[in-house]
């Protein structure tokens, strides 16, 4: 059908979150037809990402650290972050959406993902990985912290409150309080697509 190159990066695409052959297929043909000079941007670009965008040893956020020897995001280390409040979220993107809010100035921890319930595969999530930095933050390189209030700020859907519920049988221990955000997020929905005024006010309002 296809040829074989083009068949190649079709399959690669099509392993893209939410992207099936088909919308592979299309991306391809695009490609084929903007100007050599936009592609090989784009490769600068991915390249720079694989290369040049680190992932902070104490919450997993990425950030942009060319040459840079710290191995912590800004966020864990700007020193005006109150160090008593750690936020967990399923993944970068709803880090980014709670920071727009500039309502939260504690720190985070990105877990990775959440407890599928519905489908028979493993869970990947970083609970373990989550206690530790609880327990021992000097270990991944942020000094100074002692937490006091665990969030659970994840998506209000069925695997996010699965892996809410999970995560404070298994924080339970630590001795924490540990709270999730209030009302007002859309049933279902996700934090993503929350504006900022209702994830602030879910954020006041987490018990
Ligand atoms: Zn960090």
């Amino acid at each position: 059908m296809y040829p074989k190159s083009i068949q190649k990066l079709i399959d690669i695409f099509s392993k893209f979150p939410g992207v099936g052959p088909k919308t592979a297929a299309r991306f391809i043909f695009y490609l084929k037809k903007v100007p050599e000079k936009e592609v090989e941007n784009l490769l600068e670009l991915i390249k720079h990402l694989k290369k040049d965008i680190k992932t902070c040893s104490f919450c997993f956020n990425i950030f942009e650290g060319p040459g840079a020897k710290e191995d912590l995001c800004p966020i864990c280390q700007n020193p005006t972050r109150d160090r008593t409040l750690l936020c967990v979220v399923e993944k970068e993107q709803d880090l980014v959406s709670i920071e727009k809010t500039d309502k939260y100035k504690g720190l985070y921890f990105i877990l990775g993902g959440t407890i599928p319930i519905l489908k028979k595969e493993k869970k990947k999530i970083k609970e373990k990985e989550l206690k530790q930095r609880i327990l021992h933050p000097e270990k991944f390189g942020l000094f100074a912290a002692e937490f006091k209030e665990i969030i659970l700020a994840l998506n209000p859907t069925a695997e996010g409150k699965a892996t809410m519920l999970y995560l404070k049988r298994f924080l339970k221990p630590l001795d924490k309080k540990i709270t999730s955000l209030g009302l007002g997020l859309p049933k279902g929905g996700e934090l993503e697509y929350a504006d900022e005024e209702t994830l602030a006010s879910a954020f006041e309002r987490r018990e």
